[in-house]
């Protein structure tokens, strides 16, 4: 099976490069209040110089379809962080590659004790929830399960390193390194005591970019405890503790409109200039020189420390 790829324009084949396809938790949103930070729930594309490696399947994975259409592999490695409907739920509308005969997409599933995540796809998309099973699709599927702790590695001889984070049945964390630099994916996860955790600061130890779930803010956090999520002040803290050098934030609540959520930024540049609360489409070259570009959308005020962040928003 074929992982290569034509890396994104502008990227040189060390560059690893992360691009946010849907950063908003538990439900899509829609509407004016969203246009700046999306409402897509979480898809992310993690691109290793050529080598593809998708992360979730909630809403925004339709996007990544409509905007890759000609440098899919042959092969798509779908890794779940876990099951749940918003990391699950746009499976069938990656278009190109589930009605592509020619395609497969292999699914890593981590934090259901070696399962796979086979069994619970075919529960979800099969009538009536939905109208024909993932096996009717021309494309094939594969599903691997593993036990998060344990490296995957591919045929390819690519390695991502695995963590199980503390949310509800479990969520995985990923870490991955090329070209010298390195990305930590850290989201569903609620913090505990202590905290920093220290096997996950030891996980995320030295990362150029952590991406952390930041859910809620520290003042929400006492309503919605053991609901699973974090604060973005909970991993500023796990930042710092572990020498994480960039920090973005995901997973954002339905409810924090882009006014929200640009306060919120300032916030946390505050105390972190060059993290960032994610943008759905943004991209970001990791570890690379970063300048920001105003978004597509349009005027907003510019926020604190904005010119610091060293990202591309394409
Ligand atoms: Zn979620
Ligand atoms: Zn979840």
């Amino acid at each position: 099976m074929s992982h290569d790829l034509v890396p994104l324009p502008g990227a040189a084949t060390d560059d690893l490069v992360l691009k946010f396809w849907g950063v908003r938790g538990s439900t899509p949103v829609s509407g004016p209040q969203y246009a700046e930070f999306g409402g897509c729930t979480p898809c992310l594309e993690v691109r290793c110089g050529g080598r593809l490696f998708v992360v979730d399947a909630g809403s925004g994975i339709y996007n990544l379809g409509q905007n890759n259409r000609t440098d899919l592999p042959s092969n798509v490695d779908l890794l779940f962080s876990h099951l749940h409907l918003d990391h699950t739920a746009g499976l069938p509308f990656f278009k190109p590659a589930v009605l592509d005969s020619t395609r497969t997409i292999t699914t890593y599933c981590g934090n259901l004790g070696g399962e796979s995540a086979g069994p619970a796809l075919d529960r979800l998309f099969s009538p009536p929830l939905f109208p024909i099973g993932l096996a009717d699709f021309p494309c094939s599927f594969a599903h691997r399960g593993f036990e998060a702790g344990q490296p995957l590695v591919f045929e390819d001889g690519s390695r991502v390193e695995t963590i199980l984070l503390n949310h509800p049945q479990g969520s995985v964390g990923y870490r991955f390194e090329h070209g010298g630099k390195s990305l930590c994916l850290i989201s569903d996860i609620e913090h505990r005591d202590p905290w920093p955790d220290p096997a996950l600061a030891e996980f995320v130890a030295g990362a150029d970019l952590m991406v952390y779930d930041g859910m809620f803010t520290d003042c929400e956090y006492p309503t919605c405890r053991g609901w699973g999520h974090s604060t973005w002040q909970k991993g500023v803290e796990l930042a710092r503790e572990a020498g994480v050098k960039t920090l973005g934030i995901i997973h954002l609540h339905p409810a924090h409109s882009d006014t929200v959520l640009r306060e919120m930024e300032a916030d946390l540049q505050a105390e972190m200039p060059n993290a960032f609360i994610a943008r759905e489409s943004q991209t970001v070259v990791v570890g690379a020189e970063q300048r920001a570009a105003p978004r597509k959308t349009g005027a907003r005020r510019p926020v604190a420390g904005e010119l610091r962040r060293r990202i591309r928003v394409a």
